[in-house]
């Protein structure tokens, strides 16, 4: 089986024709891969204890995906590597669960007065997405108010599904977990990724999870529109980042909880023709050598299948590098 290509954070470009611009690839960093609440300790180390954050180098950009406490460590990498020069960040929010936001009080960029950082995200509840980030760093619980910070912190909330970051366009796409949450999909030069850290997928196995009052037949129906638009929104991405915190028997308890489980995720995946699948927000009460048995589970389901997709589980720490397929990007 492949293993994701680990690289160092100074990848040396390819030599560029005279007169030509120097193609950059496409890098994504995984910086926080769990789900629900950090789990350090000795039976996690492989895989990483931090909650949830990605972060995307495409086209100029540094695009962070989620502030779960993952995002600590992106600041000390961002700071060593850059010094004192001004940092221009864009952060995409996919919902406000406190393993998505916790890491923003701790992310030394927004400490530098020359850091701008332009945080964009979905309405988070009924007093707003500005509120709910302020809120967790109001005292008592933290003892410096995000309005206070030096950095140029803004908040945008998104009223629109398309939208671009730079060159990078990005596409929302309503996501099926509690409250407002969405998964997003960047379209860069050197490929297109997908990230749903927090989904539960609908399928033809599990049961439609029915609106209140909702006739079975009707949920149903539902369900399989509902799946499909996804497929649609996924089709031919070249990395999907996707919950896929359960197996099958922990699914049939947890089911409707708002996250997935391997076999409908890697199904989800093969039918929407993804290249590579990064299975992520692993479960707090899963180790290693589950983390592992899950990724094994996934390749069974692949081969079974006949299908190209490449499957991973996401590792706290590794760096993926997607082919550039042009430049400028198109
Ligand atoms: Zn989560
Ligand atoms: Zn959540």
């Amino acid at each position: 089986m492949n293993t994701v290509p680990i690289i160092d954070h100074d990848p040396k470009p390819c030599k560029p024709a005279a007169g030509q611009p120097v193609p950059v690839p496409t890098r994504l960093t995984f910086w926080g891969v769990r789900g629900s609440i950090p789990t350090p300790g000795p039976t996690t180390v492989h895989y990483g204890g931090n909650t949830t954050c990605v972060e995307v180098r495409a086209d100029g950009q540094i695009i962070i995906l989620d502030a779960g406490t993952g995002l600590r460590l992106l600041g000390q990498q961002l700071i060593a590597e850059f010094d004192e020069q001004p940092l221009d960040l864009t952060l995409l929010l996919t919902h406000t669960h406190w393993d998505h936001i916790q890491g923003l009080p701790f992310f030394i960029p927004v400490y530098k007065p020359k850091s701008r950082l332009h945080i964009l995200g979905y309405e988070g509840s009924r007093h707003g997405l500005e509120v709910v980030l302020a809120g967790q760093m109001e005292n008592p619980f933290f003892p410096i108010a995000l309005h206070e910070v030096p950095a140029n912190v803004r908040i945008e909330e998104l009223k629109e599904v398309n939208f671009s970051i730079g060159p990078v366009r990005a596409q929302a796409c309503v996501a099926n977990h509690p409250g407002i949450c969405v998964g997003y999909r960047l379209f860069t030069s050197g490929g297109s990724i997908a990230f749903f850290p927090d989904n539960e997928p609908y399928s033809e196995t599990s049961p439609p999870h029915g609106l209140p009052g909702e006739p079975a037949t009707d949920a149903g129906a539902r369900a399989r529109s509902e799946r499909q638009r996804l497929i649609e929104f996924l089709r031919g991405a070249d990395v999907l980042i996707m919950d896929s915190q359960y197996d099958c028997e922990e699914y049939r308890r947890h089911a409707g909880w708002g996250h997935g489980c391997v076999k409908d995720v890697v199904s989800l995946a093969i039918e929407a023709r993804v290249k590579r699948l990064f299975l992520f927000h692993h479960d707090p009460n899963h180790d290693d050598a589950k983390i592992r048995q899950m990724e094994a589970q996934a390749r069974e389901l692949v081969a079974a299948s006949n299908s190209s997709l490449e499957v991973e589980a996401a590792r706290e720490g590794v760096t993926f590098e997607l082919p550039t397929a042009s430049y400028p990007p198109t």
